[in-house]
């Protein structure tokens, strides 16, 4: 089931990476494998693309990422 988004009111929410702020530490990696991931090639983070988002899990890295860089957006 969709959530509806309080901030911005759509139906979809996407998180997103501040790579400018992001240590590449890859702890969101452990918790939520299946939506973070480190592109070797281009070496940066990346969110992998999906119909929806595990909001537990995506909640879950941003409150354990050291730098703060994870966000939802819509
Ligand atoms: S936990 Fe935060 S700082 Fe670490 S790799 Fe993920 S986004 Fe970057």
């Amino acid at each position: 089931m969709k959530e509806k988004s309080e901030s911005c009111g759509l139906w979809f929410q996407f998180p997103v990476i501040d790579l400018g702020l992001c240590s590449e530490c890859l702890g969101c990696i452990e918790i939520a494998p299946n939506i973070f991931v480190y592109n070797y090639d281009l070496g940066m983070m990346e969110v992998i693309e999906q119909e929806s988002y595990d909001r537990q899990l995506v909640d879950e890295a941003m409150k354990n990422c050291p730098k703060k860089c994870i966000s939802w957006e819509c």
